[in-house]
């Protein structure tokens, strides 16, 4: 604490001590001699080490006796890390106190709601983005068709902003495209500066929602997306059935399993539950097309439906996860029931483009218990057991063991902080060392002063997944040259990246974005926001 306070001093002095600075002309070699002279000194000593470091090399060339001008640009570019170490600080300063009172909560991973934004128009992405994620949602952009496309696949945005022209395809195209797989009540929103009526019409009859003439007012645009969330959450609470396999929707399962289980509670009546996850299913997108991929989830829900017993309950629990509901059955028939629906499966073919392939599903099965008996909890034994069958090796039904229980099944979560600035790392770890792990996800943190040592340090382990917050400018080698490196090994599956840039301009933001980060935060930041930000990015890691 007290260290704290000297640090909040010395942050403090090399702030006024630099306003002074920016009113002169010019300040002489031998002040900036004595400036870092003394932070050399006091820094290290109250635990800002690097600060010390930076210091010192800092130092180095200069004379203390030389009177030689510096200009304004010149020391600003020369102090840099500095300087940008304080403006850090200062958005943070007030702020350390409160940030554990305003985590979020991680519960619900699946009740996130995104906006997704596909754009070409970087200007109009961020105007777009700070609007929104001031309010408070969670925005994620794409900057052409095809990333776009794979992001309503993946994370199943609440709206879409669809610009018309894009670089690699037209907006119409994806709205097309949309159109064909119904995609879960998902509001499109087509945005274009081109208000005509032919567009108008094309993109209503091509089933987008609302049509908005760029540009759009903040007030409006807020009011717009408030009524949209509340119209779609309003529309939520009335459907149970999924518009893509006709079966019941999740939400239809919660109220059944809340049924089972008071139905359990008051005569004892057993019941069993399953999960069921389609294995390489991402591969079955990838080398066919999403629309093959729908096409697989409902070939295998007809084949449930026509197999099941008609007892038995059978819900999309989302993406290509499904539940099914067993009344009075033992964890042992249920077994026999999902191992009878594996082998049905074993006959199925699907074809796509004249090619013949088949796919598998993994299950983890668990019967109600006196121990189990919450929703929340026997769907998490489920996914355990389902979690086991996929690591023995997929296709294959595992039952819920009590004995294993526990071990495993949590996310194991790195993020990775590469910044040539010590406090922007210093901070972002301390912040998360001081959170503790939620029940599901472990958080590491670990960070780099540049991105040569990051490439060489052998960062990537398998069972983890990675958010890196990457620098754009550092030394030596460039945020976007990391950012190439990453991205030829690593897609956004496993590894998240989200530039950290300073004011540096809307190219250089769509370089990266082209160049395969997913996000972007700029600097500088305050901590309560990049933490929201982070938490939102593990989010689409759970989806
Ligand atoms: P695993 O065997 O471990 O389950 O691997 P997987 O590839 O099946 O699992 P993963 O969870 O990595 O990928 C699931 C993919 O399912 C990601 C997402 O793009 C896709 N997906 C989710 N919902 C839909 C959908 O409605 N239609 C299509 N075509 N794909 C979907
Ligand atoms: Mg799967
Ligand atoms: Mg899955």
């Amino acid at each position: 604490m007290v260290k704290e306070k000297y640090q909040q001093m010395i942050y403090k002095s090399m702030y006024e001590n630099f306003q002074k600075w920016d009113e002169l002309e010019f300040v002489t070699e031998r002040q900036i001699y004595y400036f870092l002279h003394s932070l050399k000194g006091t820094a290290g000593s109250i635990g800002l080490c690097e600060l010390t470091t930076i210091a010192s090399e800092k130092i180095e060339p200069l004379n203390e006796n030389e009177e030689r001008h510096w200009s304004k640009s010149e020391w600003k570019s020369y102090l840099a890390p500095i300087i940008e170490g304080i403006s850090f600080y200062q958005t943070n300063f007030n702020v350390q106190q409160v940030e554990n009172t305003q985590l979020i909560s991680t519960d619900n991973s699946y009740d996130q709601e995104f906006i997704l934004i596909i754009d070409d128009d970087i200007v109009f992405i961020s105007y777009l983005k700070d609007v929104l994620e001031k309010k408070g949602h969670s925005v994620i952009v794409a900057y052409n068709g095809k990333r776009g496309l794979e992001l309503i696949y993946e994370l199943k945005p609440s709206i879409v902003f669809l610009d018309i022209m894009l670089p690699d395809t037209c907006g119409f195209s994806i709205l097309k495209n949309v159109k064909k797989i119904k995609k879960d009540r998902m509001f499109v929103a087509v945005m274009s500066s081109n208000d005509c009526k032919e567009n108008r019409i094309r993109a209503y009859d091509m089933g987008a929602l609302d049509f908005i003439s760029k540009p759009i007012e903040e007030d409006i645009l807020n009011s717009y997306v408030t009524n949209r969330l509340a119209y779609r959450k309003e529309l939520e609470q009335s459907i149970i059935i999924d518009e893509l396999t006709q079966i019941y929707n999740r939400k239809f399962m919660d109220s059944q399993l809340i049924k089972l289980i008071q139905q359990y509670n008051r005569n004892k009546e057993p019941f069993a539950l399953a999960i069921a996850d389609l294995d390489y299913f991402k591969k079955v997108n990838d080398t066919y097309g999403h629309l093959v991929g729908d096409e697989v989830l409902k070939g295998f829900a007809d084949l449930v439906m026509n197999s099941k017993r008609e007892q038995d309950v059978f819900c999309r629990y989302g993406g290509e996860e499904f539940v099914m509901l067993m009344p009075q059955t033992t964890v042992d028939q249920a077994y026999m029931l999902l191992e009878q629906l594996r082998e049905s499966m074993k006959q199925k073919h699907f074809t796509a483009s004249g090619a013949r392939f088949q796919v598998t599903f993994s299950s983890g099965v668990v019967e109600a218990t006196t121990k189990n008996l919450h929703p929340k909890k026997i769907l998490e034994e489920a996914d355990q057991a389902l979690y086991n069958a996929k690591e023995f090796g997929r296709n294959q039904t595992v039952m819920f063991d009590s004995l294993t229980a526990g071990v495993q099944k949590k996310i194991k979560v790195k993020i990775i902080v590469i910044d040539d600035v010590y406090i922007i790392r210093n901070l972002i770890t301390t912040h998360f060392e001081n959170w503790k792990s939620s029940e599901n996800f472990d958080i590491e943190v670990i960070s780099y002063g540049d991105g040569v040592s990051f490439l060489n340090s052998n960062w990537y382990t398998p069972n983890y997944k990675y958010i890196i917050l990457l620098d754009g400018m550092m030394p030596e080698m460039d945020g976007i040259e990391v950012l190439k490196k990453i991205r030829e090994k690593h897609t956004s599956n496993d590894v998240i990246i989200s530039m950290l840039t300073g004011l540096k301009g809307e190219n250089y933001v769509l370089e990266a974005l082209e160049n395969g980060a997913d996000d972007y935060i700029v600097k500088p930041f305050n901590i309560i926001d990049v933490s929201t930000r982070i938490m939102s990015l593990i989010k689409r890691l759970f989806i």
